[in-house]
């Protein structure tokens, strides 16, 4: 297998071997597009170097045949004394590494070879130009000689000269640098800088193989999630010269605008430059258009080349070229990155002007990048000098005042005040905080971690692990490294996308993708939201999957109904037995006998039927699926602490038998070692007789009501935490019975299905037993997800889980990616077997998995019915089941 392909040889599929880089070159140069003539040194030969530490044997020597090849191409020889070859050497990876690998342009120049060139090109300033820029780029990447030595010698030039423009200086500058640039080589390596350029060409190859296990770019890759043993390619390239005047250039393109997606060409050019200088900064490039004033046949030819790829590649491309006097030269082209906006805008773009079919558009976007167009940003015009960045742990941005304790929060929030919650980190008990603040800051934790997973649910900007971040909350303040305080009643403005915490109000604005949802745009006014409805639409029309949303109230049911749900797949009802009913909770525990305990049901009857009343009418005609209550009975009980104390008060005067008493008795009766595994669920509902009798009644009374007066409620019963049928049969024949009572008594047909969670092992692995009695499964994988793994989220995600990313024992967090092996696995089995035994049974998924991408492909591919997922996410899921559809369907339709 040989090391070395000429650019004719390769092609774009080849990206493994060739790098993304010369994979291009390679179909560039099969395009028929000008590209200097060259070869790829595979990133076979890479591996081979970082095994042995050494260039594999017979590596030069095929180097040698295809530099003698390109010699006979260009009629010209490496070194030559009077009319030399140049080369580059570019690094180019698999997948690009913006800046992170090395590139040596003029390799080939030498003392003799320079007064060649500059004979040739007639043109000495530019030959001494292009040595002293070989000698510098050796030095610094391939010697390691720190940059700012050869800088400074430039700017002492320079202002000896009295300009800070490369293009002043003179011949004789450039001869004094490229003289100062070999003595400082000299100087800190101790070897003068090599003449030969098979010396120059193998160490120049050495320094890009090095370059792959450089700091830099190995840091990049672990970000970016690519595996350090691919290697690089290097590529050797003849130069063409945007140095030789002003009827030369250098300039990069995109065939778009990678930012908006707007038609149109984007760029810059940069006249008597060679193509570093562009990235460099150091003179101000010109915007594209201006190359058409310039040089017009240039231009012309770059735009219509812009073109010939484009069409090829069906995609937006970016470009490196130069124009070496008038004429134009092809230097790089890929697939070009791009914004979540800009993607929907081309992905459409492509598709109405034929050349990507929708389903190929709707590919091209994704769930993670309509979530962030759906977030209110930071004007990135406005941004000021952050004061820490931590995790981006909830796109959006989030500006308010700080305040370090969730209960001043809510009071703050509700005198109309915007807040930032700031903590350490949160816990359950900042959940009020949480609620009232615009966007959550904590200096602990990850992406896994409490604050992070809420405020995902919540749709609400959030940062985390802000580490830098010093916050006292007695003091309530925190303090950056630079000793920048920032108090209560501050104002601080948080970035959930960058993880950027700034400090001030910076403005935003808001996202015009949500107000679309939200009725109030409509796809003719915005180009983006144009996009957006286009695939939302071709979406909705190719996925399988039917998606509901998690809504508890009646408003966030609505706004999912706007955004897309066609039902709620996941009521909880826990929210309606706090606040001021935690009285009945504790009249209900402290009841002493039956009467006393039915009395207080009775009286909350009314309350809950109001409660499922909002939310059947938000859904009306669409079903909604009402889980009985599912926490322990003590989570709405009086804290203990508290209680304790108010007792020993009351004993200190004498009062020995209060209420609190009692009820101190009944907490700490019903105190659980371990809550999760407890006294919840439906044995709740087995142990507290007439509770789930009270919902279900409350339930089928307010779909009476609706009914007569002439809606459609479509109630359905979802029984938590069932680990056996016999279970699920209790709770369902008391519920038919209530029904049926009901539907007498209203005069009305009740059809209510009722269905159970499958969120515990044994259920999963009875599941064809329990399907004989259940309507319908909802699988809750977050509990399903806790319950096989054995550890309770709360817990595990602070005190281990970084150190399980960190070694690799899990890629991704199980309880933001489902775990396909083995939670999948329970829920694939409990499918199968379900359907097995109920054929028309209504499989769906109500995890907050339910609206995480990687996780519905599954479940798509599992045959389920729905996902249901918190109201913001309803669009992302939508999206990602449309894409499910077609992977499967599609998969060999192209
Ligand atoms: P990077 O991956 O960092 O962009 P490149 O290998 O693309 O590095 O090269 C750096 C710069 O040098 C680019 O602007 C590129 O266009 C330019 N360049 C590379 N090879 C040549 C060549 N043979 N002739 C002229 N310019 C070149
Ligand atoms: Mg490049
Ligand atoms: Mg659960």
């Amino acid at each position: 297998m040989p090391y070395v392909y000429a650019f004719a040889e390769g092609s774009r599929d080849q990206k493994d071997l060739l790098g993304g880089k010369g994979a291009n070159l390679a179909e560039m140069t099969r395009l028929g597009l000008p590209v200097p003539p060259g070869f790829t040194i595979s990133t076979h030969a890479c591996r081979a170097y970082r095994q042995f530490g050494q260039l594999p044997d017979g590596l030069m020597e095929e180097v040698g045949d295809h530099i003698s090849r390109l010699e006979r191409t260009m009629e010209r020889r490496l070194g030559d004394a009077d009319d030399p070859l140049l080369v580059s050497v570019r690094s180019g990876a698999k997948y690009s590494m913006p800046g992170m690998m090395e590139t040596v342009l003029n390799i080939g120049l030498n003392d003799r070879s320079v007064r060649g060139l500059a004979r040739t090109s007639n043109d000495e300033r530019f030959a001494w130009d292009c040595y002293r820029r070989l000698v510098q780029m050796f030095g610094r990447t391939v010697l390691d000689v720190p940059a700012d030595r050869f800088e400074q010698t430039i700017d002492a030039v320079k202002l000896r000269r009295d300009t800070t423009s490369d293009l002043d200086l003179t011949v004789e500058d450039l001869q004094h640098l490229v003289e100062a640039f070999t003595d400082t080589i000299q100087e800190h390596t101790g070897y003068s800088f090599p003449q030969d350029p098979a010396d120059q060409l193998r160490l120049a190859v050495k320094a890009v193989f090095g370059s792959w296990d450089g700091e830099r770019a190995r840091l990049y890759r672990r970000q970016e999630r690519i595996p350090d043993d691919l290697g690089t390619a290097v590529n050797v390239q003849a130069m063409v010269f945007g140095n030789l005047g002003t009827d030369s250039g250098t300039g990069v393109a995109f065939t778009r605008d990678p930012a908006t997606g707007q038609p149109g060409v984007y760029g810059d050019y940069l006249p008597n430059a060679q193509g570093e200088d562009v990235v460099a900064g150091i003179r101000n490039t010109l915007p594209l258009s201006q190359l058409q004033e310039i040089d017009a046949s240039a231009y012309r030819d770059l735009i219509q080349n812009m073109g010939v790829l484009e069409r090829h590649y069906r995609d937006m491309c970016d470009i490196e070229f130069t124009v070496e006097r008038g004429k134009l030269w092809m230097l790089q082209t890929r697939v070009g990155k791009r914004t979540p906006e800009a993607a929907f805008s081309i992905a459409v773009q492509l598709a109405d002007e034929g050349l990507i079919d929708l389903d190929e558009a709707l590919e091209r976007v994704t769930g993670a990048q309509l979530a962030r167009l759906m977030f209110p940003h930071f004007d990135p015009s406005e941004l000021p000098h952050a004061l820490s960045h931590g995790v981006g742990a909830s796109p959006g941005a989030a500006v308010g005042r700080a305040v370090f304790d969730s209960k001043r929060a809510a009071v703050r929030a509700v005198s109309g005040e915007p807040v930032v919650l700031v903590r350490r980190e949160t816990t359950p008990d900042d959940l009020g905080g949480m609620i009232a603040a615009q966007g959550v800051l904590t200096s602990r934790g990850g992406k896994t971690s409490h604050a992070a997973v809420v405020a995902r649910g919540m749709g609400k900007p959030c940062v985390v692990g802000a580490e830098s971040l010093n916050v006292d909350l007695s003091a309530r303040r925190f303090t950056t490294p630079d000793g920048v305080v920032v108090s209560e009643g501050d104002l601080v403005s948080i970035d959930g996308s960058t993880g950027a915490v700034y400090s001030g109000d910076v403005p935003v604005v808001p996202s015009p993708v949500v107000r679309y949802f939200e009725g109030l745009v409509s796809p003719h006014e915005d180009l983006l939201v144009h996009a957006v409805d286009r695939l939302m639409v071709h979406a909705d029309k190719r996925r399988r999957l039917g998606v509901k949303a998690n809504a508890d109230l009646a408003e966030d049911a609505a706004r999912a109904r706007r955004f897309g749900a066609e039902g709620i797949g996941l009521a909880r009802t826990e929210h309606m037995f706090l606040g001021e009913r935690k009285d009945y909770v504790v009249r209900l525990v402290l009841a002493k006998d039956e009467e006393e305990r039915r009395t207080v049901l009775d009286e909350l009857v009314p309350l809950q039927q109001e409660d499922f009343r909002g939310l059947l009418e938000a859904m009306n005609g669409l079903p909604v699926t009402i889980r009985l209550l599912d926490p322990p009975l003590h989570e709405f009980l009086p804290d203990f602490t508290d209680l304790s104390v108010r007792v020993a008060l009351e004993d200190a005067r004498g009062k020995t038998d209060t209420e609190h008493h009692q009820l101190l008795e009944a907490v700490r009766r019903m105190h659980e070692a371990n809550p999760m595994m407890g006294l919840r669920g439906v044995r709740l509902g087995l142990v507290l007789p007439g509770l789930y009798g009270l919902q279900v009644r409350a339930l089928a009374e307010a779909a009476a009501e609706l009914l007569l007066a002439g809606g459609d409620p479509r109630p359905e019963i979802m029984v938590p935490l069932v680990a056996t049928v016999t279970e699920l049969e209790r709770v369902r024949s008391e519920a038919e019975a209530v029904i049926a009572e009901v539907a007498d008594a209203r005069g009305v047909r009740l059809s209510i299905p009722i269905g159970t969670m499958i969120e515990l092992p044994r259920a999963a692995l009875t599941a064809g037993e329990i399907a004989q009695v259940a309507d319908f499964f909802s699988f809750g994988t977050n509990d399903l997800t806790q319950t096989t793994w054995g550890f309770s989220r709360d817990d595990a995600e602070g005190a281990f889980f970084t150190t399980y990313l960190e070694a690799k024992i899990f890629a991704v967090s199980p309880f933001e990616t489902i775990d396909e092996d083995g939670v999948g696995r329970l829920v694939s089995m409990a499918v199968q077997s379900a359907r097995e035994a109920r054929p028309e049974i209504s499989l769906g998924v109500c995890g907050e998995h339910g609206g995480d991408p990687t996780s519905i492909h599954l479940f798509d591919r599992l045959g389920l019915d729905y996902v249901s997922c918190s109201p913001f996410r309803v669009p992302v899921a939508r999206l990602e089941a449309g894409r499910a559809g077609i992977a499967v369907e599609g998969s060999d339709s192209r």
